[in-house]
């Protein structure tokens, strides 16, 4: 069998540059790498597999590439638009996709935990979700902030569209017990914080996850890539590669 190769795509951005880093640590090969203005098309032919953190617009280039040569892809990137979501859902019918909002270990238990306190504490505990990044950071909220008001909106039977509420500006009102806050905090060199906060009348529980490194998510993206190379097709996150499922 030929030697297992990585494609890095968005090889020149903070994300890119740390994979290439991750792979070199844990003794993976980068086949080829690539950013703007560079083929894809001739790139891709050299390797297993693809982990891309770019941006949203290049996905679909990137997903009728790896089904046409039919290779398997590491998403990272964040900020699809709900086209693109389907695009990616549709790819994986034939190819094998890990797409995660996150791949470092300490969120994807924040993740697990975000879910069961929502389910211990019920339905009388105000939730609210809090991210802080970096200044450069293009999405907002974050993909993670997303991921962790899915779950919360899954434990209450909500809808993550018409009952999440991005910040609260001007005379809104008070807050229905239905929804769920959101709010995004952009400064500095910021690598990712979040917090999940469960408020009740007299007591509050809150959940933070702060990442000081993006060598979390780039190591944890070269271990999906290996993982997913003799998996079939399907659409997997960093919870069925870390075996949380
Ligand atoms: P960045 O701006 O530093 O780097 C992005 C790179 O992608 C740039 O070099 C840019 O030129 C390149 N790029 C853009 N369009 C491209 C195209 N069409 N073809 C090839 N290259 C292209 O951004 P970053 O901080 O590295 O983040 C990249 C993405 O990863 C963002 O969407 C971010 O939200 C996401 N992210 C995800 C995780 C995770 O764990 N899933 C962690 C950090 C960042």
């Amino acid at each position: 069998m030929s030697e297992f190769k990585l494609l890095v795509t968005g090889c020149k951005g903070r994300m890119g540059q740390a994979v290439i880093s991750a792979a070199e640590a844990q003794g993976v090969a980068v086949g080829a790498s690539m950013d703007v203005g560079d083929s894809l098309s001739e790139a891709l032919p050299k390797c297993s597999c693809t982990i891309d953190f770019s941006s949203h617009h290049f996905t679909k280039e990137l997903l009728a590439e790896s089904l046409r040569l039919g290779k398997g892809l590491v998403i990272g990137t964040t900020g699809h638009t709900d086209e693109e979501l389907a695009l990616i859902k549709e790819a994986s019918k034939t190819i094998p996709v890990v797409f995660a909002s996150n791949f470092s270990v300490g969120v994807n238990t924040l993740f697990w935990l975000t879910r069961k306190a929502a389910e211990l504490l019920g339905p009388d505990f105000d939730l609210e979700v809090v991210e802080m990044h970096h200044r450069m950071k293009k999405d907002s909220p974050s993909g993670t902030a997303r991921t962790l008001v899915e779950i919360l909106a899954g434990v209450r039977g909500l809808d993550y569209d018409t009952d999440c509420r991005h910040g609260r500006f001007g005379d809104v009102g008070a807050r229905t017990p239905k929804e769920i806050g959101v709010h995004a905090l952009r400064g500095g060199d910021v690598v990712g914080d979040h917090t999940v906060v469960f408020a009740n009348l007299g007591e509050r529980v809150e959940l933070t996850h702060k990442a000081s490194s993006r060598d979390t998510f780039a190591g944890g993206a070269v271990r999906a890539a290996r993982w997913l190379a003799d998996k079939p097709a399907g659409l997997y996150d960093m919870q069925d590669v870390l075996g949380l499922k």
